[in-house]
């Protein structure tokens, strides 16, 4: 049965497909203990996904997981779910992950990247508002510079082999289908890695005021770009990778300060239109 008090916690990791192989916290880090997991919270949207409630070098954090859909849940709707929780949860940093196709040709499959813009190319997500919606959210800065940060000193302890670009623009296609040639030949004017999560996480994380960073690990090249992708390594990227990805969260969530260091929270302003 759905319960509807949320336990505190300030961190929370939304868990996408980069890291869907890999159980989170799992055995990952030691630092790491689960203190409850198989949450499900009523929310105005519906029952919540599950979220499992960690504790990691002293600092409570949720995850939860974002990526697919439920049947009969969409995927705006499923957003909503999560970030109403977090929201009474009173999470104030998020990090998240995704698998995600290469629409500039000089990202090859593998590589890592932490996005620091986005163009929402989304067309059925936005109908279902905000979740507090009481303020004017500015876009400018729309991913926390100290989770990006944090994320990139993890990659650099954990993978220093990998090839990591620390700023690219994130394309939001609604799916489930991946995208055309011809779709992307426009897209890839708009950015440099296109995918299905992102949005609306990056607003409504601003929305519930809290901070929000993803890294993201390039699974395929987008259709026409550089050559025919092989299901195959999309496949082993997805199963090889998971841990990895997973590791990556976990140590740049145990280094994200506490405090407002960053300026996410001068970027919601009160709004006019009340
Ligand atoms: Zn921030």
């Amino acid at each position: 049965m759905a319960a509807t008090a949320v336990p505190k916690a300030a961190f929370a990791l939304i868990g996408g497909s980069g890291s869907l192989a890999a159980p989170l916290p799992g055995d990952l880090d030691p630092g790491a203990r689960v203190v409850d997991e198989a949450l499900v919270f009523d929310t105005p949207w519906g029952e919540s996904p599950p979220f499992t409630l960690f504790e990691l070098d002293g600092r409570r954090a949720l995850h939860v997981r974002l990526h697919g859909w439920r049947k009969g849940v969409s995927r705006g709707r499923a957003s909503r779910q999560v970030f109403s929780v977090l929201h009474r949860a009173g999470v104030r940093r998020i990090l998240a992950d995704a698998g995600v196709g290469s629409l500039n040709p000089l990202l090859d499959p593998g590589d890592l990247v932490i996005a620091d813009d986005f163009v929402d190319r989304t067309t059925d997500r936005d109908r279902h508002g905000a979740v507090v919606g009481d303020h004017l959210l500015i876009m400018r800065d729309s991913v926390c510079a100290t989770g990006r940060e944090a994320l990139r000193a993890a990659v650099q302890s954990l993978a220093p082999g990998r090839r990591l670009f620390a700023r690219g623009t994130y394309v939001v296609t609604e799916g489930p289908r991946f995208e055309s040639p011809a779709e992307v030949r426009q897209l890839q004017g708009l950015g440099d890695i296109i995918g299905q999560s992102f949005v609306p996480e990056v607003w409504l994380a601003r929305d519930i005021g809290a901070c929000y960073a993803g890294i993201y690990v390039v699974v395929n090249y987008a259709e026409g770009v550089v050559r025919e992708w092989r299901h195959e390594e999309l496949a082993r990227i997805f199963h090889d990778d998971a841990a990895l990805i997973g590791h990556i969260l976990l140590k740049a969530l145990a280094a994200l300060p506490g405090d407002n260091r960053c300026r996410c929270r001068e970027l919601r302003k009160p709004t006019l239109l009340v």
